[in-house]
């Protein structure tokens, strides 16, 4: 057995590597999650939808125009999916961003959107939020995502100017109210007549994003895009 392989056999006994999705074991190789998990999330493939066939684009039909609405994983309660997006955002884990950002990259790549984003650019946190997690967790997958798909990233580009109070108890159109205007763009110069793919973790509303598409289209984007980690 070559040192490093034994080394890191070692180090894993001494902090054995778990599955961020389901806390198994990880074995020598795998990154992040498991192979098991790895074959039984729950894709939504929508990346192999016709627009008109894609669930998640009508949920913006008749508000803004959104080129391709991505989402990688169906959102499921108790499942492997949350227990995911909670290391990412609760548990210091952002790695996980990056590793499903970098496969979800990778398979547009290899499914026709390899030419398709000018850059991606995450949702921003309040600098106050930014400080107290230390990360923005949107910006993990944005930036596995720019890696798997080769395009450029601008973690800065999108400014969130207000601090929102928690969606989770408002409704639609109060949640909509409640971002519509707290997003500007920093680095205005970065649109113009770019196709601009804007990066959540969860997508529930949408209203986030369709705020942050409205900002980008509003500062000369040709084309604005959506993806997220999770649908719910
Ligand atoms: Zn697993």
């Amino acid at each position: 057995m070559p040192l490093p392989a034994m080394f890191s056999d070692f180090v894993g006994l001494l902090f054995p590597r778990v599955c961020l999705a389901c806390q198994e074991p990880l074995a020598r190789g795998e990154d992040h999650v498991c192979t098991d998990c790895r074959a039984q999330l729950p894709y939504t493939d929508y990346h192999r939808l016709a627009p008109a066939a894609n669930p998640l684009a009508r949920r913006f039909w008749g508000k803004l125009p959104i080129a391709h609405a991505l989402g990688y994983l169906t959102f499921q309660k108790h499942g492997r999916v949350q227990h995911l997006l909670h290391q990412l955002k609760y548990g210091n884990q952002q790695e996980v961003g990056r590793v499903l950002g970098r496969w979800y990259g990778q398979e547009l790549l290899e499914t026709g959107y390899a030419a398709t984003f000018d850059l991606v650019v995450p949702v921003p946190l309040h600098p106050r939020k930014l400080a107290s997690r230390g990360y923005n967790q949107a910006d993990s997958f944005a930036e596995g995502l720019a890696t798997g798909l080769t395009c450029p990233w601008y973690p800065d580009a999108l400014r969130r100017t207000a601090h929102t109070n928690s969606q989770t108890r408002k409704t639609r159109f109060q949640r909509w109210q409640n971002v519509a205007t707290v997003f500007e763009a920093a680095r205005p110069d970065l649109f113009a007549g770019q196709h601009v793919l804007v990066v959540d973790d969860v997508l529930t509303t949408g209203a986030t994003l369709e705020a942050c598409a409205a900002v980008l289209l509003a500062a000369g984007a040709r084309h604005v895009s959506i993806a997220t980690i999770a649908v719910a």
